[in-house]
């Protein structure tokens, strides 16, 4: 990495990355980082890699990922959902947060993700074998899941963005409800970022009180993405619109995106030693960050 590229990728620069527009052309200008080398620095900066200590969260829900990206446990009567399971070599240090939380990994059922990036579903496999839960996924993503990432619209050939492949075993699809036991969560189909990104909606009670609870996906705009004219894939432009009204019409009292800087996770989990459930109430937060998304989504398109 040279020294221009080290000095431009701060955490803050590499969170406004995830959201930029491409280039005009569609390809990065020449100090514009690769793909690989751009996955580096997040992975670096935004710890990807880095163990953190499992929570409750609010109702059934747990945080079970690492220092930047979420992975969510939700436990029920028959069995628990387990939703991303961060990087490569990540899945082993979900299965240990889940043990910790002192939960059975073998009860973990079903193993679901807002989307088949490498950052997301990096320890899919590892999982899936070491707790013997089924996959399940939106059939927009499926193939995507099962090649790897070598489906990817954008990303296939860069070995960087690869992961080990796992098989889909059961297909849902938009407004479907997911259900395991007494879990019933409905997914959203929020495409864009790929294909079959998906947000889920779920209700979940803590001390008498109901809450809406969404994990929301599929808003990024990536570096290179061309969403206008000659578009990364037929469509996309008009997959992300879609996503932005979905997510408009939701209204959760708590939202959980799969990167934790994204919604100020440290803050919240310090909060909740304090406050409890409603620590995690944030429904602005949650409008502010759609509306900033959207507006990222129409500068890209705006500039192509
Ligand atoms: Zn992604």
């Amino acid at each position: 990495m040279d020294r221009r590229v080290r000095i431009r990728l701060t955490p803050v620069a590499v969170v406004a990355a995830l959201g930029l527009a491409a280039s005009a052309a569609g390809q990065p200008p020449a100090n514009e980082p690769t793909p690989p080398v751009f996955l580096k620095a997040a992975r670096t900066l935004l710890k990807w890699d880095e163990p953190a200590e499992p929570a409750h969260v609010l109702g059934p829900i747990y945080f079970a990922g690492t220092k930047g990206l979420g992975s969510y446990l939700i436990t029920g009567s028959d069995g628990h959902v387990l939703l991303n399971s961060g990087m490569p070599g990540s899945g082993p240090l979900i299965e240990a947060s889940v043990k910790k939380l002192g939960f059975e990994p073998s009860d973990v059922k079903l193993l679901l993700c807002g989307h088949a990036h490498v950052d997301h579903v990096g320890g899919h496999a590892h999982l899936k074998k070491a707790t013997g839960a089924k996959v399940a996924a939106m059939r927009e993503e499926k193939e995507l899941l099962e090649s790897g990432g070598k489906l990817d619209f954008q990303y296939a050939g860069v070995k960087e963005f690869e992961f080990d492949p796992v098989k889909v075993d059961v297909v849902f699809r938009d407004e479907d409800e997911v259900k395991r036991g007494d879990i019933a969560l409905t997914a959203r189909l929020t495409p864009g970022h790929t294909r079959g990104s998906t947000s889920y909606v779920l209700r979940v009670n803590d001390g008498g009180k109901t809450y809406t609870v969404v994990f929301p996906d599929g808003t990024g705009v990536n570096p290179g993405y061309r969403v206008a004219g000659n578009p990364s894939y037929p469509g996309i432009g008009d997959d992300f619109r879609r996503t932005f009204r979905v997510l408009e019409s939701l209204r959760p009292d708590v939202w959980l995106p799969a990167h934790n800087e994204v919604h100020g996770l440290d803050a919240k989990l310090a909060r909740a030693k304090k406050d409890g459930a409603k620590a995690w109430a944030d429904p602005d937060g949650y409008r502010k960050w759609v509306a900033l998304q959207k507006g990222r989504f129409e500068a890209a398109a705006g500039k192509e």
